[in-house]
């Protein structure tokens, strides 16, 4: 029997462009976003919320400029935010001017929704001028009525060709910096849209399951769409949408990204559901876990088995293990090695201190060989 590679992800090739400072598309890393849903117009809240992001690891964020007020709040957005800044304009291209000037590094725009041809080139300009790049964010809930009555109801189809001709129109003013989404809350329809896209043209994607839902039912559709897209090697920047926190949607676009093996940051803990066998509470150690090892951005593993039926082998591809072990007595491995034991008293704090000091080492070890 031969078995195929089964480990490997292999990308689309897609051109790159820059959002800001932070590529997207080509060989670049998956970049992870998320949107604001504070009021634009209230800078102060909004760059809160900015930072909130950020913190969690977002590589791009998008506020919404639905009005003057937002777009006249932009520039101090922008100065203050340390990611790029995506401004999301529908229908008014004035909005898309000002958030241009004001130091937007993408605008989230349909050029063949915002009227005249004058007014894609005076968007266009307005782009060129400022360093922008665009998305161009295709939605099976507002196409265009013309493909909506030629296809009878949003399809694949109709997605695709609603983005190809936004491109046109943005190719026809000489302007190739942008990058697609064609979503749906349909997954099917909108993982058959990405995938009929991916085929026709190399432009880099923003994947996405719109509207996906709550905090879980989102983030397992979004995991099933954004999730097999990226296994197919389609996809360059994420975001899964949530009705939720925004850290959340960062949360859950890292662990996707982590379960592909596509991008690593913090600890990705490995933990066994527990049963009876367990030697130690293992859902309350691994919930307090969690908590505690969130400010490590390194990358690195940790398995937290509640006992020696998978302990010792789950250890052996980790980091660092913690295995159950019998009278209280646990067994901590690192790297993949057994080391020394530990009591139940000083679990958490003991493998806390484990991840930091092992975190450290391998800061330190980058810093030396960059
Ligand atoms: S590793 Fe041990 S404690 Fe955890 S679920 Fe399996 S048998 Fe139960």
């Amino acid at each position: 029997m031969s078995i195929r590679p089964w480990r490997d992800v292999v990308r689309r090739k897609s051109k790159q462009i820059m959002v800001g400072s932070v590529p997207v598309g080509g060989d670049a890393p998956i970049t992870v976003q998320t949107m604001t849903n504070t009021l634009t117009s209230d800078p102060g809240a909004t760059i809160d919320q900015i930072r909130l992001a950020e913190e969690a690891g977002a590589d791009i964020v998008r506020v919404s400029c639905p009005d003057e007020e937002s777009t006249a709040a932009m520039s101090e957005i922008c100065r203050e935010a340390a990611v790029p800044i995506v401004a999301d304009i529908h229908f008014h291209y004035k909005r898309a001017l000002e958030a241009a000037d004001a130091g937007a590094a993408c605008l989230r725009i349909n050029p063949g929704n915002i009227g005249s041809a004058a007014r894609v080139r005076e968007v266009v300009q307005a782009a060129k001028a400022n360093g922008c790049s665009m998305r161009i964010g295709v939605n099976a809930g507002s196409l265009e009525k013309h493909l909506l009555e030629k296809y009878g109801e949003p399809c694949p189809e109709a997605l695709v060709e609603s983005a190809l001709e936004h491109a046109k129109i943005l190719e026809d003013n000489d302007f190739t910096n942008f990058k697609i989404s064609v979503k749906a809350s349909d997954l099917f329809l909108a993982v058959a849209a990405y995938q009929g896209l991916a085929d026709v043209c190399d432009y880099p994607l923003h994947l996405g399951i719109t509207e996906a839902g709550g905090l879980r039912g989102g983030t397992v559709k979004s995991s099933i769409g954004i999730g097999s897209l990226l296994w197919a090697g389609i996809g360059d920047t994420i975001r899964v949408s949530l009705s939720a926190h925004p850290v959340e949607e960062i949360k859950a676009g890292f662990e996707i990204l982590k379960s592909l093996g596509l991008r690593h940051r913090g600890v990705r803990i490995v933990s066994c559901p527990s049963c009876a066998r367990q030697a130690f509470p293992v859902i309350k150690t691994v919930e307090v876990l969690e908590e505690r090892l969130a400010h490590i951005h390194t990358p690195m593993s940790l398995s937290i088995i509640g006992c020696v039926v998978n302990g010792p082998g789950e250890a052996r591809e980790t980091d660092i293990g913690l295995t159950g072990g019998g009278n209280g007595n646990h067994m901590v491995y690192l790297s993949g090695v057994t080391d020394h034991k530990i009591t139940d008293d000083k679990l958490v704090d003991h493998i806390v201190e484990l991840v930091e000091e092992k975190a450290a080492a391998l800061a330190e070890d980058a810093a030396q060989a960059s």
